[in-house]
Parts: C-alpha cells; sequence; structure tokens
C-alpha cells in the first residue's frame, strides 16, 4: 500500500512557501484572524515554513487597498490583480512570486475562493470576513492555487475526526504525505 497518506511525513529539505497579503478596504477586521498562524502551525509539523509579506501578515498602509464596493465579484478580479502586481513590484523582494491573500467580502458563497489561471495570471486567493471555525481557510485556499493539489475536495479520509485540509467539512487537521510533496512543486514555493 501507498504511504501517500501518511499524516506526519517531513519534508526532506528547506522549503518555503510564500504568501503576500492584501487587505481590501471591505473586510472590516483588524487582522487575518488567525488563519496565517493555523497554515503556518499546520505546515510546520511538516517542515516547512511560511513565509508572510509583509511582517507576516499585518495590515499596514502598504497591503491595503482602497475599494468602494461592498462585496468583490468576478469582473474585480483581474482589476485587483493589476493593482497588487503594481504594490508587489515597488515593495517585493522575495526571490518568487508570492502567492496573493486577499482578505475581503465577496459575492459568492463559500469561505474563500481561489481565482484560477485567467488571462494568463498565476492564481490569487480570496478569504472571507466570515471564516471556517477551524481557521484552515487560507491553508485550503493555498492548496487549490497548487497545480497538483487543484481545484478537487479530498472526501475519503479514512479518519473522519482527522480530516485533511483539502477537505470541506471541518474540523480539518491533517496534511497528507502527496500533499507536502505537491506544495514543494507549487509556484509560490523556494526550497531545494
Ligand atoms: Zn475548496
Amino acid at each position: 500500500m501507498s504511504d501517500d497518506r501518511q499524516t506526519d511525513y517531513q519534508y526532506p529539505g528547506s522549503l518555503k512557501l510564500c504568501v503576500a497579503v492584501f487587505y481590501l478596504e471591505n473586510y472590516h477586521r483588524g487582522d487575518d484572524q488567525g488563519t496565517i498562524a493555523k497554515a503556518n502551525n499546520m505546515l510546520a509539523d511538516h517542515n516547512v515554513t511560511l513565509d508572510v509579506w509583509p511582517e507576516n501578515g499585518r495590515k499596514l498602509s502598504t497591503n491595503s487597498i482602497a475599494f468602494k464596493k461592498s462585496l468583490v465579484e468576478e469582473s474585480d478580479y483581474v482589476p485587483l490583480r493589476k493593482q497588487i502586481n503594481e504594490i508587489l513590484s515597488k515593495h517585493y523582494h522575495g526571490s518568487v512570486k508570492p502567492l496573493p491573500a486577499l482578505y475581503c467580502q465577496f459575492q459568492h458563497s463559500g469561505h474563500g475562493i481561489t481565482t484560477y489561471r485567467d488571462q494568463g495570471r498565476v492564481p490569487m486567493v480570496l478569504i472571507s470576513q466570515a471564516l471556517n471555525n477551524d481557521k484552515v481557510t487560507l491553508l485550503h485556499e493555498m492548496g487549490h492555487a497548487v497545480p497538483k493539489i487543484g481545484k478537487g475536495h479530498e472526501h475519503d479520509d479514512p479518519d473522519p475526526k482527522n480530516r485533511n485540509f483539502m477537505h470541506e467539512a471541518e474540523p480539518r487537521t491533517t496534511i497528507y504525505k502527496w500533499q507536502v510533496e505537491a506544495f514543494g512543486g507549487a509556484w509560490f514555493a523556494v526550497g531545494k
């Protein structure tokens, strides 16, 4: 039997996942509500580092974006991404393009959205003000942004009390070996 679903796998080497956090004006909370710490802790269990710009995701003027509408619609994705790219080109100095995580309120139901590759762009993730109780929202959307993990969910966990982070039902507590390896191939990963 394959060990793809091993839940205590350690990535063999250094692996850093780079995320750039932004806050839209229609997000009425002062911070990420614990989603960054949750992602950080779950990845650290597998020897994976989460590198969050700026200042571990604090809300600063640099990463705050003006927006007058109450909800983000699909037609806003491209102009928002353009603004994000402009901010990053001025202020971000990492060696890879980070995955943008935009904390905002959006039109669709659900706690998070990953905008898939459209118009030649890599995805960004939208994180709602109304979070999942388990706070795995950011990590789950990061998974969707990795091509090898993809759009799908993982609903056949052997242990229903220890669901993996790509499950839709909560709480989610694990990352499988194959998913850790897939993060290693993410376009926002730095490693060896
Ligand atoms: Zn999902």
